[in-house]
């Protein structure tokens, strides 16, 4: 069996505190076998994952978390970006013309954001958008308080069951991990088809001590900081801010939209 996370937010999505270096690392320490890069409407993150997995001995697959009229929608094995705003059904079939497939991530919940069930029964009505709606997330780390409906739910549901981190912090990747049968990307997707998938429930007190993690790690974005290789393995600590590290931080591109 191999392990994915298929829902992680880099410095490309605006809310988001970690390089995609810093992601492939701490992909890798965790012994994850295949992750997604999946930011706010944006795909350059994802695509760069891509590049540079492979020397982080994991695969990564381009794909975005993409705002739909109904609610976020990761869209996964896509090279372009999906257009945002249009209705669930079109944004589905849209990801089918580019070859990819779609998890309905943080569903159910009446979260904003949220798709709601209407919206997703609509959608496996309808042919076209039902062939390319593979998987659903029954346990997303940042959501996991109101997951209890989706994880209901699923059962009555012919979507492949996921647990994604939806991390926005490097630490958390891997946190929401999803098992599949065999390594690969390809394997994965074939395990979404098939509805194989089995997702691996996190710790529960993860949330809160990702939330303030998370605050600590975006107030510093605001300053220019983001969680790189070189801190992948030691949490930022504001009290260890050395000159030196301030320096060699500020010399790296960090993406501020
Ligand atoms: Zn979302
Ligand atoms: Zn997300």
């Amino acid at each position: 069996m191999g392990t994915a996370d298929l829902h992680i937010h880099s410095i490309y999505s605006h809310d988001a505190t970690t390089t995609v270096r810093a992601i492939l690392k701490q992909a890798s320490d965790v012994g994850l076998n295949v992750i997604a890069v999946t930011d706010h409407d944006e795909i350059r993150g994802s695509l760069e994952a891509r590049e540079l997995a492979p020397k982080y001995g994991i695969e990564a697959i381009p794909g975005a978390e993409v705002t739909t009229k109904d609610g976020h929608l990761v869209a996964l094995f896509v090279d372009t970006l999906p257009p945002s705003g249009l209705p669930l059904v079109e944004t589905l079939i849209h990801i089918g013309k580019l070859g990819g497939v779609a998890i309905a991530p943080h569903p159910f919940n009446n979260l904003p954001g949220s798709l709601s069930m209407e919206a997703v029964v609509s959608a496996l009505t309808n042919p076209r958008a039902k062939s390319v709606l593979k998987g659903m997330e029954t346990h997303n780390m940042g959501t996991q308080s109101f997951d209890t409906v989706a994880q209901k739910l699923s059962i009555y549901l012919p979507l492949a069951k996921i647990a994604s981190s939806d991390a926005h912090i490097y630490w958390a990747v891997g946190a929401g991990r999803t098992e599949f049968p065999g390594e690969t990307a390809a394997d994965l997707r074939t395990a979404l088809e098939k509805n194989t998938t089995v997702p691996i429930p996190y710790h529960e007190e993860f949330s809160a001590r990702a939330i303030l993690s998370w605050v600590r790690r975006v107030t510093l974005r605001r300053f220019g900081y983001a969680s790189d290789s070189i801190s992948a393995t030691q949490p930022i600590n504001t009290q260890k801010l050395t000159e030196s590290f301030i320096q060699r931080t500020k010399k790296k591109k960090i993406i501020d939209k």
